[in-house]
């Protein structure tokens, strides 16, 4: 714990982890819920929405950070837990630290059992989310989803089991921390990419390359305006041909194209002609960011007004230690 005197402001959106044995849980039932509770930091609990969060938009993005700014930028704040559906927890987060790079702990938590159930993780994971946003340390990781006792970064957190307690994954790099009941271990500080942007561009596709497809939808969403396309390519980033000659065309049309694996882990090692044609691997401090991660980045980047090259330079300067 911090020993700072403040409090800690409580955001509930919705998700399985609303879902009470009377109907929906709001931020004060959160609260009353939580598995256990710091004797001497109040928890304080505000409302935004109560929706799945497979229903959550660019629009409620934005909203939501500027709702997390508004209470951080409050001296007694000393942190913001936000509980959330878990279908699109890891694009909130992104989004979060992108639009408020905070230097005081934003948690995102949720659950994979609703709160009605006996079995529930929401109670465990919104103690966790306190106990973790209260602990040394954990303003300078910036935006992290909490779940099963793990500590997630925005950029390395993905989705990747459906039913499982233990749904959330940072891949190779592993959870940058651990909650168990008084005791918060940090294992190491997430590279962020110290950019505050004030909104996303919604113009940004993501494209899952197939064998035999992709360029097509390339070619589309370049057509239709697109300013950002982020493409899932096999392995280490590997593109056909045709992919890379679609992914160019768009790029000198004004597209910013960033590439990603559609594997789940491992890292992106692009090709020659991929880097000669402009594309930009999509990589915070090395390290390989998910195509989900990546679009929500790139609407940031170009949110705040950054050009192909700028981004370029951003991503393959490794960002700064928290
Ligand atoms: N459908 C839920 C959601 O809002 C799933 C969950 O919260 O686990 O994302």
């Amino acid at each position: 714990m911090n020993g700072a005197r403040g409090y800690i402001q409580l955001i509930a959106t919705g998700g399985t982890i609303s879902i009470g044995p009377d109907g929906v849980l709001r931020a004060g039932s959160m609260i009353k819920m939580a598995r256990r509770l710091p004797a001497d930091v109040p928890i304080r609990g505000e409302d935004f929405a109560t929706v799945p969060s497979s229903c959550m938009t660019q629009d409620d993005h934005r909203k939501l950070a500027e709702r997390v700014n508004g209470s951080l930028a409050d001296d007694g704040c000393l942190g913001v837990v936000i509980t959330h559906g878990t279908d699109s927890m890891e694009e909130t987060a992104v989004a979060l630290e992108m639009l408020c790079a905070p230097s005081k702990p934003v948690v995102v938590t949720g659950a994979m059992v609703p709160s009605k159930d006996s079995g529930a993780d929401g109670p465990g994971n919104v103690a966790d989310a306190i106990e973790y946003a209260l602990s040394d340390d954990a303003g300078r990781a910036g935006v992290v989803v909490v779940m099963n006792s793990r500590v997630h970064a925005a950029f390395e957190v993905q989705k990747l089991h459906t039913i499982s307690k233990d749904a959330f994954s940072s891949g190779d790099a592993g959870p940058i921390g651990l909650v168990a009941p008084g005791d918060v271990e940090l294992v190491r500080t997430p590279t962020r990419l110290g950019l505050k942007s004030d909104t996303l561009d919604d113009s940004v596709e993501l494209i899952k390359l197939t064998a035999g497809g992709g360029a097509r939808l390339i070619d589309c969403a370049a057509q239709g305006g697109a300013r950002g396309i982020v493409i899932e390519a096999f392995g280490v980033g590997n593109l056909p041909e045709r992919v890379i000659e679609s992914a160019e065309s768009a790029r000198r049309g004004g597209a910013v194209v960033l590439v990603t694996t559609r594997v789940g882990s491992g890292p992106i090692l692009l090709c020659g002609s991929a880097i000669k044609a402009g594309l930009i691997p999509a990589t915070v401090g090395g390290r390989r960011v998910s195509g989900l991660a990546a679009r929500i980045m790139l609407m940031a980047m170009l949110g705040a007004g950054l050009g192909g090259r700028e981004i370029s330079d951003l991503l393959s300067a490794g960002g700064s230690e928290g």
